[in-house]
């Protein structure tokens, strides 16, 4: 159901279903949707947004959110078919928003650029990975960052560098600002390696990432983060004995009990409602408040769901 390709002069389709869109396969339809080709047409789709008072939100890859069962109100832009840009200009590489993190992962790996192989098994796109921080095996994005680009409401174009925008664990300044979009980033290279090196180390990697971790891929990764100091979340939870625990088909994973699996038809709904039980007992018997990694939206950008 395409509609009006005239106002904002891209394709924007009505009442279109964001679960396949999302690694869970769950949520609700989008009431606008749509999937800007370049940075030129995301503005013009943003100014359409203003102009109507409809509140916009972005989904890469779909690989850390949970989307209410209501889905979302307002424009959705869907950035994991887009703004795949990739190129070496001397010693840093450029990456589109919607370029997928394997990818970048093997272009560096050919290259023979080492640093990027920790990206190679985490499903998300440069955006989304940006804005979270996110990591593995001891590495996170921030330190390869140097400088990226947001496109604010505003249409403004901002530049960052990475010592601006405060990285932490799975966190950055951008959280703040959840109404930029990150449109494009530039990394510094690290060491070089012969290809076939950086590729075995990125072989173990993913080997060691298949061994911990369940082989549904209905999932959104680690639902909490590792609180500070203590021991990981998913301990705490197989502790406070969540292990294979089921709200309808929402399921803690039994290899890994920070992964929640969609093993059917889950809801949104079954998946906070198991979300919420675990921070509940894991606070009730040890004092911990586990902290969301996984995006709620609309809610966490202050939407009602
Ligand atoms: C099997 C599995 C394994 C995983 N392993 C890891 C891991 O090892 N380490 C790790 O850190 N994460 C991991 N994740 C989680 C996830 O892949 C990362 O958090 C990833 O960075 C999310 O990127 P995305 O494109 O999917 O973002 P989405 O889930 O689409 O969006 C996440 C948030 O970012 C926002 N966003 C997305 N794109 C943009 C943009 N261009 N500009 C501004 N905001 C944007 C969205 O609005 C949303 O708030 C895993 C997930 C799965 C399913």
């Amino acid at each position: 159901m395409a509609a009006s390709p005239g106002e904002a002069g891209v394709a924007v389709f009505n009442e279109q279903p964001l679960a396949p869109l999302t690694t869970w396969k769950i949520g609700g339809p989008a009431r606008r949707l749509a999937a800007p080709r370049d940075v030129e047409e995301a503005c013009r789709l943003l100014a359409y947004a203003h102009r109507r008072g409809q509140p916009v939100f972005f989904l890469g890859a779909g690989s850390n959110v949970l989307i209410d069962d209501k889905g979302l109100p307002g424009l959705t832009l869907h950035l994991a078919g887009s703004l795949k840009k990739l190129e070496r200009q001397g010693d840093v590489l450029r990456a589109g928003a919607g370029l997928p993190l394997p990818r970048l992962a093997g272009a560096a790996a050919r290259w023979g650029l080492k640093g990027f192989e920790f990206l190679a098994g985490i499903p998300g796109t440069v955006g989304g990975a940006v804005r979270l921080n996110a990591g593995a095996h001891g590495r996170h994005l921030g330190q390869l960052l140097k400088r990226m680009w947001v496109l604010t409401p505003r249409l403004q174009l901002l530049e960052f560098s990475a010592a601006e925008l405060e990285f932490g664990y799975r966190t950055s300044r951008l959280l703040d600002f959840p109404h930029w979009l990150v449109v494009e980033a530039e990394f510094a290279l690290e060491e070089e390696a012969p290809p076939e090196q950086i590729r075995a180390r990125m072989r173990e990697l993913m080997a060691a990432r298949r061994a911990r971790q369940p082989r549904n891929p209905r999932s959104c990764g680690s639902v909490f983060k590792n609180p500070p100091g203590g021991p990981p979340a998913g301990h705490l939870i197989e502790q406070a004995g969540f292990k294979g625990r089921r709200c309808g088909d929402a399921q803690v994973s039994r290899k890994h009990a920070n992964f929640i699996l969609n093993v059917g038809r889950a809801s949104a709904a079954e998946v906070k409602t198991l979300i919420r039980e675990i921070q509940e007992e894991v606070w009730r018997r040890f004092g911990i408040t586990l902290e969301r990694e996984v995006v709620f939206l609309p809610e966490d950008l202050g939407y009602p769901a």
